[in-house]
């Protein structure tokens, strides 16, 4: 039988295995463009099917970059550099040149300063051995940079293919939706969702006679703090419009609660202010240092929510890191969830979920 694939996701079509990846009814076979179960239910119900393909899977197939020229666009979430940059990407992607580009910038406040971000997104990635050509910064849903992002793709691809490569949830499949859009001006050709790990296969959109735009999987990353959540409480932690910052003012010895999610202990210090960046579905919840303990172990889950009941069972626990700052304007980040400022000298200590790793850059604000 020839091959047929799906084309929602790229996925190899499949009539046996109605659990599997790729799975179509038979009867669906006669349509010109067949959808794979799970992306004909995104597209008609709006719903996401759970499917679990390995890691190791996603990476061969991605890996198959390494033999091909082209130019490599990594998309990644300015929300959770961490937990969305690709560290294997040199390994993945070979000599191939990279442009990375942070998406989701319509969420930052408009105060940010873009030089800056700039600036600290070229260091994270030259920090993980990535050698990146170019920066760029945009939003896929609201089309802010998309112009000069495809402008500066087509100078730096050379006329070679365009693989667009990043973990899952990163906006991969609305960025190359709206690309469409613009080029043929059709809406909804592959899917996406709210939910991480939606993209499957591999998909190409012709640019040319010779060649093409190339939607790669998205890798799952450990680091993602979407991965130890559940859908609804995903929904609660990513923004979805401008987060307005949230100013505490406090004394040494109290604590920020995110949710139950992250925790940020104020130990010594002048009373100052802690501004904080995140969602602005998240609960945050102060209290003293000495109380803080006895809260989590007795309200996580009630009043410091999320986690909900489901992601208290994916939840690795939190770990603690320790930090002195000098008094220069720093960014706390906790990847995925949002970051707090201070401008103070201080000593502080941070608690997030194990893979999480928090992270201090200079001020963006
Ligand atoms: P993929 O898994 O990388 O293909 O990511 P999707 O395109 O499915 O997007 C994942 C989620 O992020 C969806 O809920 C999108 O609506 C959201 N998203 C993608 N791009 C942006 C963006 O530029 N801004 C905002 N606010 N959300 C975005």
């Amino acid at each position: 039988m020839e091959q047929i694939h799906c084309i929602g996701c790229g996925v190899e079509i499949q009539t046996e295995d109605p659990k599997g990846l790729g799975y179509t009814p038979k009867s669906s076979l006669e349509k010109e463009n067949i959808l794979c179960k799970r992306c004909f239910r995104l597209k008609h119900y709006n719903e996401i099917q759970d499917v679990s393909i390995h890691d190791d899977d996603f990476l061969r197939m991605v890996s198959s970059i390494r033999d091909k020229k082209g130019l490599v666009v990594h998309i990644i979430d300015i929300f959770d550099v961490n937990g969305t940059m690709i560290k294997s990407l040199p390994r993945i992607v070979g000599n191939n040149p990279i442009i990375l580009v942070g998406n989701k910038m319509d969420l930052l406040p408009k105060s940010t300063n873009q030089n800056k971000l700039i600036q600290w997104l070229r260091s994270s990635a030259k920090e993980l051995g990535l050698k990146v050509k170019d920066v760029f910064l945009i939003s896929s849903v609201k089309g802010y940079g998309m112009d000069e992002l495809t402008d500066q793709i087509e100078e730096y691809r050379n006329q070679q293919d365009v693989y667009i490569v990043g973990t899952t949830n990163v906006g991969k499949s609305t960025f190359i939706n709206r690309l469409i859009k613009q080029s043929v001006g059709e809406s909804d050709v592959i899917t996406t969702s709210y939910f991480p790990g939606t993209t499957l296969g591999f998909i190409e959109i012709p640019l040319d006679d010779d060649s093409a735009l190339i939607d790669t999987p998205g890798i799952v990353n450990h680091e993602q703090i979407a991965h130890y959540v559940s859908d609804q409480d995903l929904k609660v932690i990513t923004p979805s419009k401008e987060i307005k910052p949230r100013v505490y003012q406090l004394n040494s010895e109290q604590t920020l609660f995110f949710g139950g999610l992250a925790r940020l202990d104020f130990i010594k210090g002048d009373r100052q202010s802690f501004v904080c960046y995140f969602s602005n579905n998240l609960p945050i919840h102060r209290t003293k240092l000495e109380k803080a303990d006895e809260l989590y172990e007795s309200h996580l889950g009630e009043l410091l929510s999320p986690p909900d009941e489901e992601s208290m069972k994916l939840l690795p626990p939190l770990t603690t890191s320790s930090y002195r700052l000098n008094g220069e304007k720093t960014d706390i980040v906790f990847p995925g969830l949002g970051w707090v400022t201070v401008s103070g000298a201080c000593t502080i200590v941070t608690h997030s979920p194990k893979e999480v790793a928090v992270s201090l850059r200079k001020s963006l604000i």
